[in-house]
């Protein structure tokens, strides 16, 4: 199975690690992740409050780079993945469109391929069924909190892949990997974004409240799909506690991290050691981590 794979800027900085664990997964399930040459940023929400064609020519550049391949592009960052359906969409709406984002990129782009968040290409195209045969330590015992966001899933005409309400993919990825989805009412709310770096009193609530409902539903930490939502619940999850005269002290994983302790590679290799909030010794607590001398070799 090979996609055309779009990291995203995230993914080269604040993101590494979803970066890191997604490539060693991807390898591990015989996923094979094309990374596009010369791939661009796509705008994100910067360009789209600002400019609609330019919001829609970043990414269509990359789209096409994919399609001149004749791929089907996997996007780790739920931000991306938004934008790049959106361009894709675009195009295949309208002729007029696809003529105008052509002369702008430089290159016809007609989207004959399709974008994909990898959630949705791991769980739904490499399967829950291939994955559970590869888990060597299952998440026992192990609660966890699925945090969409608001992009992922949202709006359900371009991200299609779950219900934008109560989506469950993650909570069926979860289950596949031995652990158990806690029911809670949060799992679309908005962490508030980049409001949380110009309004940090407004977005430190935001985050706090997400962080509390998950507590008190008895997870034990959080599971994202999302550089920026992992950023605000976990680079600022001190601060936001803070606030609010509390101390959570709530790990914060991307899917791909819990996928790759799941499978049997080391914490270091998945940059589970590069977070804010450590998650290690919830791990070691649970038994979940396969024991260093029989872990798997760097992928
Ligand atoms: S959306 Fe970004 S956060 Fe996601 S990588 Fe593209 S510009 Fe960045």
């Amino acid at each position: 199975m090979r996609y055309a794979y779009y990291p995203g800027c995230s993914l080269e900085a604040t993101a590494k690690e979803y970066n890191q664990s997604a490539k060693i997964v991807a390898r591990h399930l015989g996923l094979e992740l094309w990374e596009i040459p010369d791939w661009s940023c796509c705008g994100a929400t910067a360009a789209h409050n600002n400019d609609h064609l330019l919001s829609l020519a970043l990414p269509a550049r990359n789209l096409a780079l994919a399609e001149a391949e004749g791929l089907d592009v996997a996007v780790p960052c739920a931000a991306c993945f938004n934008r790049l359906r959106a361009a894709e969409e675009a195009v295949r709406e309208s002729e007029a469109m696809r003529a105008t984002i052509g002369e702008i990129i430089g290159r016809d782009y007609r989207a004959t391929n399709r974008t994909r968040a990898l959630l949705d290409v791991m769980v739904n195209g490499v399967g829950l069924e291939k994955i559970g045969e590869q888990v060597v330590k299952p998440l026992t015992g192990l609660k966890l909190a699925c945090y969409y966001g608001c992009l992922l899933v949202r709006p359900p005409k371009l991200t299609a892949f779950d219900d934008p309400e109560d989506p469950m993919t993650m909570d069926r990825l979860v289950a596949a990997l031995g652990g158990e989805a806690v029911t809670w009412s949060y799992k679309t709310e908005c962490c508030g974004g980049s409001l949380a770096t110009a309004r940090t009193d407004i977005g430190a609530r935001m985050i706090y409240q997400i962080l509390r409902r998950a507590r008190d539903a008895g997870a034990e930490a959080i599971v994202t799909a999302c550089p920026l939502c992992m950023l605000n619940l976990d680079m600022r999850q001190g601060q936001a506690a803070a606030a609010q005269g509390d101390r959570l002290n709530l790990p914060i994983f991307y899917f791909t991290e819990l996928m790759g302790v799941a499978l049997g590679y080391a914490p270091k290799d998945l940059g589970l050691t590069t977070h804010f909030v450590n998650p290690l010794p919830l791990l070691e607590a649970k038994d979940v981590l396969r024991h260093p001398a029989t872990r798997r070799e760097r992928a």
